[in-house]
């Protein structure tokens, strides 16, 4: 697949929606606008792909509706050169936009076939996240910390505690917490032990998998 004209008129729709949904970060809107979420995606969903829906990726997983990918984004407040940790790397879809935004990246996934096909699918792109890890998210990435953001891209049913851990002071956390259905938190660290917690809206995620805080 390639990416044309006609995806691009498509992408500048898509931003266009997820603005009139409440975005307001204009290098998140900008993402959107650039970033051809067409090629993470099966080329039989190549028409849909402009849609502001998550479709399947396999392995029972998703790649995020755009319009969340873009509130989850504009919450980390980035900066570029920060250094950002994301659970959950999935399509690569996320990465990519915080890759666009000049974050350092370093993504954690867990499911062996989507990490494998995402590397691949990276390699051949040209997008260089830091560190591409195969593992459990829930654990972070003790040995890169501490990180300016985190963003969890699957529904936990408690906060990591782990992940707090791994935050700077003044660093924030994005995670869909609940079950059913998930409240988007942010986690802002104020000191090395206070944490200021904000709730913002419902979500529905795939779970974030195994519980080892
Ligand atoms: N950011 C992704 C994208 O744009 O395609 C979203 C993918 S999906 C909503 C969530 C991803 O989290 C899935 O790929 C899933 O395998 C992964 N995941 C679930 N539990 C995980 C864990 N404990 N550690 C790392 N990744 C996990």
């Amino acid at each position: 697949m390639q990416d044309l004209p006609r995806h691009r008129g498509k992408r500048n729709q898509l931003a266009n929606e997820v603005a009139q949904k409440g975005i307001t970060d204009s290098t998140v809107l900008e993402a959107i606008r650039t970033v051809p979420r067409h090629l993470f995606l099966d080329s039989s969903f190549e028409d849909h792909a402009y849609q502001d829906k998550a479709f399947p990726i396999g392995a029972e997983q998703t790649i995020s509706q755009p319009y969340t990918v873009a509130f989850q984004t504009e919450l980390l407040d980035i900066k570029p050169g920060d250094k950002i940790l994301e659970i959950g790397t999935g399509s690569g879809y996320q990465t990519a936009i915080l890759l666009y935004l000049k974050a350092k990246v370093y993504t954690i996934e867990r499911q062996s076939e989507l990490f494998k096909k995402t590397r691949l699918f990276f390699k051949k792109m040209g997008y260089r996240p830091k560190k591409m890890v195969f593992g459990d998210g829930y654990k972070g990435l003790p040995e890169d910390a501490q990180f300016d953001g985190i963003i969890v891209t699957a529904g936990a049913p408690e906060v990591p505690k782990a992940l707090l851990s791994q935050l700077k002071i003044g660093g924030r956390l994005v995670i869909p917490i609940g079950t059913n259905t998930q409240i988007m938190t942010i986690y802002v660290r104020a000191s090395e032990k206070e944490f200021k917690k904000q709730e913002l809206g419902s979500f529905r995620f795939v779970p974030l998998l195994g519980n080892k805080n």
